[in-house]
């Protein structure tokens, strides 16, 4: 049993629930998780027993090298969406599905316009995110790789300092690391905030020079195999105050929390509320204003939330972040994430980075 036909059988397993005919994945992200392929246009026709990967000609070549012989390649000569409904008229689709967040309306209209008489589309949303979000071993392994990846690149970075250098010159020193051990690239544009400028929770680095007694966020991640990592660690540079150390302790409270929360079974909601709960009864409530963490894969936000709109519930296998924070406005922010697998009874951590505050020179 390969990979990609366990993946189809999640698939097909999903279109009976639906009672769907067939299912339209379009989207980079849900495309590479299905057959493999990493280019950039191409979309997939699952029906109960056949399945097509559709692209265009400047991708034959790649679509040979990448395409799993479970997949028949059809190379369009026009717009995908007319040999989607080629595809579709020469087999019997009556109800096909789509992911509403893949699809824009626009694009959803335009192939209706082509479609055969009596295909019902039907809209699913966050479909494939939601296959998408339990993880097989090899996927786990390469968020793994990442992840370890990513340890190594802030140490070695911490290793050199930071008072003294800019933010900017910080983020593009764990660039060039992150390529130098291997990464494909950065999963996000790096966060190197410095004192006030770390309340802003997606603060981009300026050419502003870090000075001692700051605490310094540092949020980074690599890729490996198109697979993304993410972590957070607050850094003392110099000695800093003890509120400062004060508010870094609820922080590191509320994320350890929060991770021996995960198992399967609650919601995100839930494993939120309880790194919440402590922010909260510390007095600080209204300062962390963001969800507690994410679901990450090919992409680097992915299903499932950990937040007040987090109504999926964890299973094994899914990768998630705990990243709680506290920001105060024009004073510090502090942030502290962890990139954990939910297994049978917990979680296994894959960021092996101290959670204590680390003071650097
Ligand atoms: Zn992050
Ligand atoms: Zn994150």
């Amino acid at each position: 049993v390969t990979r990609v036909s366990v993946r189809l059988g999640r698939v097909r397993a999903l279109m009976e629930d639906n009672q769907l005919d067939a299912l339209l994945l379009a989207g980079g992200p849900n495309v590479r998780w299905l057959t493999g392929f990493t280019g950039s246009s191409g979309a997939v026709l699952v029906g109960r027993e056949s399945a097509s990967f559709i692209t265009d000609f400047r991708y034959v070549e790649q679509a040979g090298e990448e395409i799993d012989s479970e997949f028949e390649t059809v190379i369009s000569d026009g717009p995908l969406r007319k040999s989607i409904a080629e595809k579709v008229s020469s087999s019997s689709v009556h109800q096909l599905g789509f992911d509403s967040e893949d699809l824009t309306v626009d694009s959803r209209d335009q192939l209706e316009d082509v479609l055969p008489e009596g295909v019902e589309l039907v809209a699913l949303k966050g479909v494939s995110s939601a296959l998408r979000s339990v993880k097989d071993a090899a996927e786990i392994s390469a968020i793994q790789t990442a992840a370890a990846l990513a340890d190594q690149v802030l140490m070695a970075v911490l290793e050199t300092g930071l008072i003294g250098r800019t933010e900017v010159e910080v983020a593009i020193d764990l660039e060039r690391r992150a390529r130098d051990l291997g990464a494909e690239g950065m999963s996000f544009p790096s966060i190197v905030a410095a004192g006030p400028h770390g309340a802003l929770p997606h603060a981009q680095p300026r050419q502003e020079v870090i000075s001692s007694g700051q605490l310094v966020v540092i949020d980074w991640g690599v890729v490996v195999d198109g697979y993304c990592s993410d972590c957070t660690r607050t850094v003392a540079a110099g000695p800093v105050s003890d509120r400062a150390k004060e508010i870094y302790q609820v922080v590191q409270s509320a994320q350890q929390a929060g991770v021996r929360a995960l198992r399967p079974g609650p919601t995100g909601r839930e494993i939120d509320a309880v790194s919440r709960g402590l922010i909260e009864e510390a007095g600080f409530g209204e300062h962390f204003g963001h969800g507690l963490g994410h679901g990450v894969g090919l992409e680097i936000h992915e299903s499932p939330t950990l937040g007040k709109t987090g109504d999926v519930a964890l299973e094994e296998g899914m990768v998630v972040t705990v990243e709680p924070g506290i920001y105060l406005a024009g004073e510090l922010g502090v942030r502290i994430e962890d990139l954990l697998v939910v297994t049978a009874d917990g979680a296994d951590a894959m960021t092996h980075l101290p959670l204590a505050l680390i003071e650097v020179g």
